[in-house]
This record gives structure tokens, C-alpha cells and sequence, in this order.
């Protein structure tokens, strides 16, 4: 689509008028040039064919107007239609997550642990992230009515994610990637020694910090 842009810029000129041939001559072996060409109107420009302009010839299509500098990623970005997304792919998505909302990790129809009458619905939502070498994508994830109610539309940080575990102690960089790979969280000899603190009579428990205070 980029070079079909700068072909219509550079080659033809805005207010000429061109040929699918000719297209054709020019990206030699690429398929459905034409059609990605015809995805510019996506993006503002303006293409003619002679169900818009009588005067055309059925073969010619008039390069009218410019749009979007597609060229541009971020302006590209900004200007994505944004396309529906299909319900095999939002099937495939919550498959993926374990039909539970990604962000605070309730199930669907499961209530709410602060307001019982109030049930999750999830959906498939796009979030822009940004990814660990700093590329921007929008990704789809599953989140709760209510998280994606919350949502600051800010966009997920994973470069921040990895500058953050990089900065852990190297034990515990060890233990979340074991996390990481078994897709949970394991006990840690400090989690076990606050469970076996806590699970303690209330007398029990000020003995035991009278005598680590001591
Ligand atoms: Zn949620």
C-alpha cells in the first residue's frame, strides 16, 4: 500500500489518470496490487473510477487526491479503519486468555467479589502495547465490562515490564521466570512464612512478633 502510494504520487500525479495494467507493469509479481492500492481509500484518498466519474474510460481509475501519508507509521496508526473483529477470531482470543478477563482475571458470569449482583461480561478489546524493543501494536485482549470501563486508555507497557524485572535481585528473576513458564505463581519461602504466621491464633501471632522484635 506504501508503495502504491508513492507510485500514485511520484509516477502519476494527482489529477491523472491510470490503469489496472498499469499498475500491473509497475509491481510486477505482487498479487492484488490493485486492491492494495484501492485500501488508500481507507485512508482519505481519493480514487475515481467511472461509477464515480462518467467521463472515464471502465479500464481507467483517476488519481483525484492524496490522503493519509501512509508512509508515515504513526500517521498510518492514527488513521487505521478500524476493522470489526470476527467472531472466530474473538473466540480464539478468549480461548487463548481462559475465558477470564486479563485484567483483574474474573471469569465470565462469575459475580463480582464486592457486588454479587453484578456479573462479568467479557469481550475482546484492542489495546495498543507497547512492545519490549519499543514497537507500538494494537493487540487484542479479553477484558471485563468493567475493566474496560476503568480503562485509562493508556497503552500496555511491556518495554516497562522488562526494565522492571530486569531491575530484580537475579534470584527473583530466576523464580518469575519460573512463574512466567509454568503460567503461575509459586509459593515463595516468604509467601509460606506469612501463610504459617497468619494461620496462627491471634495470641500465638503477638508472641511470635514479640519474639522477632526482641
Ligand atoms: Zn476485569
Amino acid at each position: 500500500m506504501v508503495r502504491g502510494a508513492l507510485w500514485l504520487i511520484q509516477v502519476i500525479g494527482e489529477g491523472k489518470t491510470f490503469t489496472k495494467e498499469q499498475i500491473r507493469d509497475a509491481f510486477p509479481g505482487i498479487s492484488q496490487a490493485d486492491r492494495r492500492i484501492r485500501d488508500l481509500r481507507d485512508y482519505g484518498w481519493v480514487l475515481f473510477t467511472n461509477s464515480d466519474d462518467a467521463t472515464l474510460l471502465a479500464e481507467d481509475q483517476r488519481f483525484v487526491k492524496a490522503g493519509v501519508p501512509v508512509w508515515d507509521a504513526a500517521a498510518r496508526r492514527a488513521a487505521a479503519p478500524q476493522k470489526a473483529i470476527s467472531n472466530k477470531e474473538k473466540q480464539a482470543v478468549m480461548a487463548r486468555d481462559d475465558y477470564m478477563c486479563s485484567v483483574c482475571g474474573i471469569s465470565g458470569g462469575e459475580p463480582y467479589v464486592d457486588d454479587s449482583n453484578q456479573t462479568a461480561v467479557l469481550s475482546i478489546t484492542r489495546r495498543e502495547t507497547v512492545l519490549p524493543d519499543g514497537r507500538e501494536q494494537t493487540l487484542l485482549v479479553t477484558e471485563c465490562k468493567r475493566c474496560r470501563a476503568g480503562s485509562d486508555g493508556h497503552p500496555a507497557r511491556a518495554d516497562e515490564a522488562v526494565a522492571d524485572i530486569r531491575a530484580l535481585e537475579p534470584g527473583d528473576q530466576r523464580r518469575l521466570l519460573r512463574w512466567i513458564e509454568r503460567g503461575r505463581r509459586g509459593s515463595t519461602a516468604l509467601d509460606r512464612a506469612w501463610n504459617a504466621y497468619r494461620r496462627l491464633p491471634a495470641d500465638a501471632r503477638d508472641e511470635v512478633r514479640a519474639s522477632l522484635e526482641s
